[in-house]
């Protein structure tokens, strides 16, 4: 065996998972077919729950070291408007610039300093696999080669070549629009007014955000005041070929078509053009392929695919290395698709209800848009579609339905303060690890005898906090709350709650008497 794990593709995804799986001591072999990271922009940043989770890894200043200026004001597109989180004290969401070339520099260079091999220029060909292997066939300017594994990985991105050879369908929808995207510098005869609104010498003025026409949709924003960022969306039925680049001439006459003015432009900085798919695998895994990121699921919207595809690898990462060191409990990989899969639907929802929102142009469609308009005004909307587009509401299922788990119970853990005897503490940086973690907020040694057994797997931290919101909590290394006892919860059944959990997520005791694995099925 040449690896633990082959991950198929350098983008973000597979530069995440190579992240995690190293820092739970998994050899990991990253294959990318182009030589070098290439300077194509597509995502402007990272946003939503992912940054949460870099600031619980302790890396979040090295992301931010790298972005490319302040975070904007938050007032993020959705369905053809703008959900504006600048009208709440506390946004529930977080915007970083960092352009896509960057952002995989940054993942790059961490994934090598954990000891990852990224091995570039390496194209896979060819995937077998049998009970207890992998083997992939790689194209490289050397020739040929075979890679070993005991997993392998696809986060080989929108058109995967990993999915199609592991034959797993990708069901969905592809609309029929083109997007063009746009970022110029301002042409003299442009002046961006205060409120972001366009003044045009000889033509009047143009509205910041969204402007829809019979021929399609505009839209005028810019994260920096030295440039426009513009935007159309138009139903054609000419297709256009990926590798053909957007000129400034083809945006000129998409605005022209949708706006019906000849819009100055300045140089471009940004000239990119894509298509809108809602698309999502039947299955995350076969056996000892697995697929992550944009080679699992596409959404029809703007701002939400890193977010997803960077969290597909955090929740894998752990569980993958459970199963090379072999202590992985029967169904814990399994829960990789119950859980992502279960996000992916939660993304898709909100994407095609923008489509359903942004498309149409008779006054239903109207009377929809502007009372959407309406509602986003409100906080309790406002915080609530906020949740949704960052990922926080997701709770994934307890493996075993039970009516009685705690309201806590499949969520990111809060970020708590800690008073421990060793000083003062936050569950962010008990997180940096990526361990698992008893922590037990209210002095309950019964809960702490109990989770001895599992010491050589899990961390356990006694502390005081303020307003506990539990007794305990057992945190997954992917951050996901596995278990929490309820306030002054009797020791029979916390105990037993306690340790039914400990051997469902992380496998048999240490002086066990039964040699059965914890099971974490349904
Ligand atoms: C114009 C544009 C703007 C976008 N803006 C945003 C945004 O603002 N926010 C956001 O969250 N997302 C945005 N996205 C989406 C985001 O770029 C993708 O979701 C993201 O790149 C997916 O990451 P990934 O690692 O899953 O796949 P990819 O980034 O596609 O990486 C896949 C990698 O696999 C490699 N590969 C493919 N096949 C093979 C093979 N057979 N062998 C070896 N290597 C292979 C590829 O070369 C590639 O490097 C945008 C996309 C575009 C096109």
């Amino acid at each position: 065996m040449d690896t633990d794990v082959i991950i198929v593709g350098a983008g973000p995804t597979g530069l995440m998972l190579a992240g995690e799986l190293r820092l739970a001591g998994v050899r990991t072999v990253v294959l990318e077919r182009q030589s070098q990271i290439r300077d194509i922009k597509k995502a402007g940043g990272l946003s939503g729950q992912i940054l949460q989770l870099l600031r619980y890894r302790g890396l979040l200043e090295r992301f931010e070291a790298a972005s490319t200026g302040p975070s904007p004001a938050l007032r993020l597109p959705f369905g053809g408007l703008h959900l504006d989180f600048t009208l709440l004290a506390d946004p529930p969401m977080q915007v970083l610039l960092l352009p896509q070339p960057r952002l995989e520099r940054v993942l790059d260079e961490l994934a090598r300093e954990l000891g990852a091999e990224i091995r570039r220029g390496q194209e896979v060909v060819g995937l077998s696999h049998d009970a207890a292997t992998v083997i992939a066939d790689v194209r490289g300017s050397d020739g040929q080669d075979r890679v070993t594994a005991r997993y392998l990985v696809g986060c080989d991105g929108a058109s995967s070549r990993v999915r199609d050879m592991a034959d797993v369908p990708f069901p969905g929808t592809t609309y029929p629009e083109i997007q063009r995207l746009a970022e110029v510098t301002v042409p003299e005869s442009v002046t961006v007014l205060e409120n972001g609104d366009l003044e045009v010498a000889g033509m009047g003025r143009i509205r910041f955000g969204f402007t829809r026409t019979e021929r399609g949709e505009f839209a005028v924003g810019s994260t920096n005041p030295e440039r426009l960022g513009l935007f159309t969306s138009e139903e054609e039925a000419a297709e256009y070929a990926d590798d053909e680049p957007l000129t400034l001439t083809e945006l000129r006459d998409s605005i022209r078509r949708v706006l019906g003015v000849d819009l100055p432009l300045g140089e471009p900085t940004r000239l990119t053009r894509f298509t809108f798919h809602a698309r999502q695998v039947e299955r995350y895994r076969d056996g000892r392929i697995l697929l992550a990121g944009d080679a699992a699921h596409l959404f029809p919207a703007p701002g939400v695919a890193l977010n997803a595809g960077m969290l597909d690898s955090v929740n894998l990462g752990w569980k993958l290395a459970a199963a090379i060191h072999g202590w992985a409990p029967a169904g814990l990989l399994d829960t990789y698709h119950d859980e992502r899969h279960l996000a992916g639907e939660r993304t898709l929802l909100h994407t095609r209800a923008q489509v359903a929102l942004r498309r149409g142009h008779d006054p239903a469609a109207e009377a929809l848009r502007e009372l959407f308009r309406e509602l986003m005004r409100d906080e309790q909307p406002l915080r609530r579609l906020g949740a949704m587009i960052a990922a926080t509401d997701i709770r994934y299922p307890p493996p075993e339905p039970n009516p009685n788990q705690h309201v806590l119970t499949g969520t990111f853990a809060p970020d708590l303060t800690l008073r421990t005897d060793q000083g003062t503490t936050s569950v962010a940086e008990l997180m940096h690890a990526a361990r698992p973690i008893l922590l037990d907020l209210g002095d309950r040694p019964d809960l702490r005898e109990t989770a001895q057994d599992w010491e050589h797997r899990i961390e356990i931290h006694t502390a005081e906090t303020d307003r506990r919101p539990a007794d305990a909590l057992l945190i997954r290394p992917d951050a996901h709350i596995a278990w929490a006892a309820t306030i002054d919860e009797p020791a029979d059944t916390a105990a037993l709650a306690l340790r039914e959990a400990l051997s469902c997520w992380f496998g048999t005791p240490r002086k066990t008497t039964d040699a059965t694995p914890g099971s974490c099925s349904a």
